[in-house]
């Protein structure tokens, strides 16, 4: 990936002006269509307002509109700031970072990245070839058993594709009936799944699928091919980044959490740089 510096940043976003250009042509890449005047017509920035103005009748025309920045009081570039900031980080940045970086109040940092969170939500494509297959748990302990070494926390169910993408949501338990249909929406058929010896797996070649798999109990990790490094490894950045930035996550916004280190593997290694996807985003 195509390191973006913040001198990078600094030079292509000066100032407030800046992001809003960026924001109008991005969003009109063919001009403002003008609404009373019916066409698409010349417009000019408006003094001291987030404004456009019709050269022709004087129409205001506000990007923020329908984007996350909507309503917001917070200047454009630290917004910008803020999705940079997201975007370069390997483990997440907390509010209170966001809000040490850019003087807004922790309350404001704390839905910027919320916000920004938000627009990192994507459902990837079906997977194929080689595809590795785990949950993993997480959380502080809650009173209440819920299965497989739970002990009340809450469950994640992950499938990576090897050298591809990650999908990994909350579930509500880990039977079948709930983890097959999951397993048929992202994986192909006839793809090589490797999973550990949890049996809820069991019935993966009755599915249509090829099936190895390791057994950690015999603390065998890898087995010629089969291993689930991968989304092992996926759970440790996730872990890691939870444990570390985020201290505890509420269950509610876990999945918006999962959602963005999702997306940080998933476009690990894009030409683009990641802020520019993330800000095309808004
Ligand atoms: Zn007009």
């Amino acid at each position: 990936m195509i390191k973006y510096t913040i001198t990078q940043f600094n030079k292509d976003f000066p100032d407030d002006d800046t992001c809003l250009e960026w924001l109008k042509n991005y969003l009109y890449p063919n001009g403002i269509f003008c609404k009373q005047c019916g066409v698409v017509t010349k417009h000019h920035k408006v003094k001291s307002r987030q404004a456009y103005a019709c050269d022709r009748c004087g129409k205001h025309v506000y990007p923020m509109t329908e984007t996350i920045f909507e309503k917001s009081t917070t200047p454009l570039k630290l917004w910008f700031y803020a999705i940079f900031l997201i975007a370069s980080t390997r483990y997440g940045i907390s509010a209170k970072q966001i809000q040490r970086e850019t003087g807004v109040t922790y309350k404001t940092a704390w839905r910027m990245a919320h916000e920004i969170r938000s627009l990192l939500q994507e459902d990837c494509n079906p997977m194929t070839g080689e595809v590795e297959i785990d949950e993993t748990y997480i959380g502080s302990r809650k009173p209440g058993k819920r299965g497989r070494g739970a002990e009340g926390k809450t469950t994640v169910f992950g499938i990576a594709q090897r050298k591809g993408n990650i999908t990994a949501s909350i579930t509500p338990d880990i039977k079948s009936a709930t983890l097959y249909p999951v397993i048929k929406k992202y994986v192909l058929p006839d793809s090589m799944i490797y999973t550990d010896e949890f049996q809820a797996y069991n019935s993966l070649k009755r599915h249509g699928y090829n099936h190895k798999r390791v057994h950690h109990a015999s603390k065998v990790f890898v087995q010629g091919n089969a291993h689930t490094n991968t989304i092992e490894g996926f759970w440790s950045v996730l872990k890691r980044g939870l444990d570390g930035v985020y201290h505890s996550v509420s269950q509610k916004h876990l999945q918006g959490y999962i959602n963005e280190y999702s997306f940080r593997y998933n476009h690990r290694g894009d030409e683009k740089p990641m802020f520019k996807t993330v800000l095309e985003k808004v």
